[in-house]
Formats: structure tokens, C-alpha cells, sequence
């Protein structure tokens, strides 16, 4: 079985969010299942400052830009580090050596259509120019939602490309690369895919739109956000096309890498535990948390953490709601993340005004993202929707017991501490469901009910750390997924 993913960022060459996470680990996972996988991505500034050696392949590839013309690209080679993994990586300076991925200041970049235009095209070619013929393309998020339409309107001819089918996995139905019509010339395709059924939506070109159209099968980084997007509230103006395609869409839970989220050999805590050893661990790695943050050295005390993009999908204005009550308690927070303006500021207020419990880092620390896993008690994500994430999977792993709403692949990875999970010790964290301050208060309630009952706590500590988060689970369920695609193209399964 030959997979060829396509993605935007991968780690370590290049991350703004969970999608370099999954395209940097799934590659890796689906060669120690025996396929062969070979990831392409766009050779950033960022991963030619990673360090990762880069070998140029000197391949020159001309690709067509609409009707003006051609522009070259050049293809480098890499591997995923660790492994013999391809990754071949789309160089043009003009496009891709910039400071970040797809926006500055918060301000998208003007010729992101064309940019990712260009990257899918090269993708393509590459594949055609270093003699591959890959059995499935699998595709990631709008910026390459072109390739299953360009694979049937131009490359069903070529020897290379005659018989892969595709795969579109979506991370996050709210980015979609919606585009002015006028920009249609530049993807190269026929006016006529510009109608409602096909490229079109609201007026505009959309690239999630084509992959979810085009692409022979389709999946979602968690079954229930697979379900949720068949509905109004989650589809961002999808879901009838989704229910359309409900038997042609699937939900796999992302995995974490083993060797980087681990806190068995993770070197950037202060100490190394396992579910033996939680308790002398975790107080080791609370109290240096807790001197990082300036904040009292009392093991007492539950300490609180949040992690991520400051961003309203993250749940943010619930947790504004519910902040300063919760701060009036014996407890104390620890926040680190960047994002919106407006939440910085709320943050620096919150902070001002409670000093001795809040400590805020505005900042993309990663070192310091694995210190609050590791020190902290209590993680808090009460995400609006939330595809799959992946900081509950890391507190998880680290007996840091996550508070979370039921949507997206939180309901799918936390269990709830109701009376019956806690007796039958499948527990792993609380839950709760509506969108309402109210509601996320009383699962923080019902977490510092059982917080109290030492006993009781350490007993969902362990609960929570037992369950496995590796990839190869992950990877045997997109084999699945390879093998069906195979069979509707050429009427058997490729292994
Ligand atoms: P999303 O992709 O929606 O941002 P996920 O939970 O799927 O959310 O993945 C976010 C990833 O980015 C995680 O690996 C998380 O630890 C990391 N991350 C987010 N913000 C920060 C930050 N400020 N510092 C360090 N790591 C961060």
C-alpha cells in the first residue's frame, strides 16, 4: 500500500496548530503498520530554520498559474526525523520563505489562493516527476481540498496518478479557504465546476467545499464531530452535503507521539513519573510550576491550568464567566497561550486583580506547555466545538484531570466522573454539556467535591493514565479507511 499525504505544516518542519501534529506523527505510524507513506508539505522558512537537513533533489517542476503563464517550483527531500519516512517539501521562495504559514497580524496573506494552488499542482507533478504511483492521495484541511478534482480533470491519463483515489481528513470545519470567484482562472479548472453542487459557495471558490465533494472518501479527527457537523450548529453551512455523504464519512481519534508526550521520559519536567509514581512526581513538577509562575509553593492547593490558542472556540468566555468566582476559592490557575487581543486583556485584568493564584504567560512555549501538564491538578477546556484536541489527551496522560464540554472528540476521549464511571473505575474527568457558564461551574464544583477526597481523586488520577493514546490505533484505523478507497477504484484491496 503506497499513502501519499499532502498537508499544509508538519512537525518538527513547521506548526501553527493539532494539524502539524497529526501530519508529522501519522506518516511515521503508518510505516510501522507496513505502508508505505511519503508526506509533502511547503518548504517554509520555518523548516528551513528546523535544522532538519534538506537535500535538493534537482527536480525543476513548471507549473501552470492559471492562464498566465508558468512558475517553478523546486522539490527538496527530507525524512521524518527518526525514521526513513519521505517527505518531499514545495520550494518556492516567493511563497513560502515568509515569517509565518498563512497570516501576519492577523491578516490572512493576499495570494493564499495562489499559493496553495500552486503547492497542491507541484504535489502532484512531484509525485508524477519522482515515479510514484501512489495508491491513495490523502488530503488534509482547505489547502488541499483542489487535489481529488484535479487528480479526475487532469491526471486519470497518466500512468502514475490513472488509479488513486483520495482521502480528504477535515481538523477544523471553520477554516475553509474561501476565495473571490475572480480567482477561479487561477486553479486552472472549467467555469463550469463553478456552480452550487461542485466549487461554489455563497458566490465564492471553496477549497474545503472541493475536497468534501470530490474526494472518494472522507473523515473527521473524531467520530462524534463527525456527527456534529451533520447538523447546522457544527456543519459552518456543510451539513447537508455531509449528510448527503454521511455513509462516505468517518471519525478517527488523533493519537500522541509516545516519545514527546510522555511523562516517563519527557526531559522537560522536573521529574519523571508513571502512574506509580504520580504522586511524589507530579509534587515535584507542581512546585517547580508553581516557582515558574511566582505563585505560593503549597501542594495543597488544586492548581488549574488552560493551554492553547485564545480563541472563542476554546471556551473562553465561559471560562471569563466563571474566573473570578473560582479565583475567590483556595485555588490557582496557571494560563498559557496567545491569540485574540481581547482575550490577552482579559487575562491581564484577571491576573491584576488576583495576583497570588493567576499567573498568565502570553506566549508559544512549548517547554513550558509540558511543565503545566505536569505539574498542574486540573486542566480546563470547555471548548464551544472542538474537533479532536489534543491537550486533554496530554493531561490525560500526565493524571492532570481534565474538565470538558461533551462536543467533538472531548466526548469521545473524557468519561465522566458520574457515580457509576467513579464505582466502575472507567472515570476519567467531568463533563459537562450546555453552553452556559452555570453548567461549566458545577463540573468545577463536582471537581473540587472529589479533590477533597484524596482517596477518591487518586483513584481517577490512575484511571485517567491508563488509557492509550498511541498512534498505531489510529493508523490501523486509516488502513481501514485506505483499503475501502482501494476497493471502489480497482475492486480490491491494495495489501
Ligand atoms: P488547535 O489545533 O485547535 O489549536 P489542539 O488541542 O488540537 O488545538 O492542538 C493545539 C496544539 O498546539 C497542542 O499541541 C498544544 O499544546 C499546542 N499549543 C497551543 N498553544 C500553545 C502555546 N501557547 N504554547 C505551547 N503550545 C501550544
Amino acid at each position: 500500500m503506497n499513502v501519499v499525504l499532502i498537508a499544509s505544516e508538519a512537525v518538527p518542519f513547521a506548526k501553527t496548530g493539532g494539524l502539524a501534529d497529526v501530519a508529522g506523527a501519522l506518516p511515521r505510524a503508518l510505516a510501522q503498520i507496513g505502508i508505505h507513506a511519503t508526506l509533502f508539505i511547503p518548504c517554509y522558512r520555518h523548516a528551513r530554520d528546523s535544522g532538519i537537513p534538506l537535500r535538493n533533489t534537482g527536480i525543476k517542476l513548471k507549473i501552470p498559474r492559471g492562464s498566465s503563464g508558468t512558475v517553478e517550483v523546486q522539490i527538496q527531500a527530507s525524512t521524518l526525523p527518526g525514521t526513513d519516512v519521505p517527505v518531499y517539501l514545495i520550494d518556492r521562495p516567493a511563497y513560502f520563505d515568509r515569517p509565518a504559514l498563512y497570516q501576519e497580524n492577523g491578516a490572512d496573506y493576499g495570494d493564499n489562493c495562489e499559493r496553495f494552488i500552486i503547492f497542491q499542482r507541484a504535489a502532484l507533478e512531484a509525485i508524477r516527476a519522482l515515479g510514484m504511483r501512489p495508491d491513495v492521495i490523502h488530503c488534509n484541511d482547505w489547502q488541499t481540498g483542489l487535489i481529488p478534482i484535479y487528480l479526475d480533470e487532469f491526471y486519470r491519463g497518466t500512468p502514475e496518478l490513472a488509479a488513486a483515489g483520495s482521502l480528504f481528513t477535515v481538523h477544523n470545519m471553520a477554516y475553509q479557504g474561501s476565495f473571490w470567484h475572480w480567482d477561479m482562472p487561477l486553479t486552472g479548472l472549467d467555469w463550469r465546476l463553478f456552480n452550487w453542487r461542485q466549487l461554489e459557495f455563497h458566490g465564492r471558490i471553496n477549497f474545503l467545499k472541493a475536497g468534501l465533494v470530490f474526494s472518494d472518501l472522507l473523515s473527521t479527527v473524531s467520530p462524534t464531530y463527525s456527527r456534529e457537523i451533520q447538523t447546522p450548529e457544527y456543519g459552518c453551512g456543510f451539513d447537508g452535503l455531509l449528510r448527503a455523504r454521511r455513509h462516505d464519512l468517518h471519525g478517527i481519534v488523533n493519537g500522541i507521539d509516545p516519545t514527546v508526550w510522555n511523562p516517563r521520559v519527557d526531559r522537560l519536567i522536573s521529574s519523571t513519573f508513571d502512574a506509580a509514581s504520580v504522586g511524589t512526581g507530579k509534587a515535584v513538577c507542581k512546585r517547580a510550576i508553581q516557582e515558574r509562575a511566582g505563585l505560593p509553593q503549597r501542594p495543597d492547593v488544586p492548581l488549574f491550568a488552560q493551554i492553547g490558542r485564545l480563541d472563542s472556540q476554546k471556551g473562553w468566555d465561559l471560562l471569563m464567566e466563571v474566573a473570578d468566582e473560582l479565583l475567590q476559592g483556595d485555588v490557582q490557575f496557571v494560563v498559557l497561550g496567545e491569540g485574540h487581543p481581547r482575550y490577552h486583556d482579559l487575562l491581564n485584568q484577571l491576573a491584576q486583580r488576583h495576583p497570588e493564584k493567576l499567573r498568565v504567560f502570553l506566549e508559544f512555549s512549548n517547554p513550558l506547555s509540558h511543565q503545566i501538564e505536569a505539574g498542574a491538578d486540573i486542566f480546563l477546556m470547555p471548548s464551544l466545538y472542538e474537533p479532536c484536541g489534543l491537550n486533554q489527551l496530554y493531561s490525560l496522560t500526565y493524571g492532570t484531570i481534565p474538565i470538558v464540554r461533551q462536543t467533538g472528540g472531548l466526548a469521545d476521549t473524557v468519561v465522566d466522573a458520574t457515580p457509576e464511571a467513579l464505582a466502575n473505575g472507567t472515570a476519567t474527568g467531568f463533563s459537562f454539556r450546555d453552553i452556559h457558564a452555570g453548567a461549566l461551574r458545577y463540573a468545577i464544583h463536582r471537581a473540587l467535591e472529589l479533590w477533597a477526597d484524596r482517596p477518591g481523586w487518586s483513584k481517577l488520577v490512575h484511571n485517567a493514565m491508563k488509557a492509550d493514546w498511541t498512534w498505531d490505533r489510529a493508523a490501523r484505523s486509516y488502513l481501514g479507511l485506505y483499503n475501502e478507497i482501494c476497493r471502489r477504484r480497482t475492486g480490491r484491496a491494495a495489501v
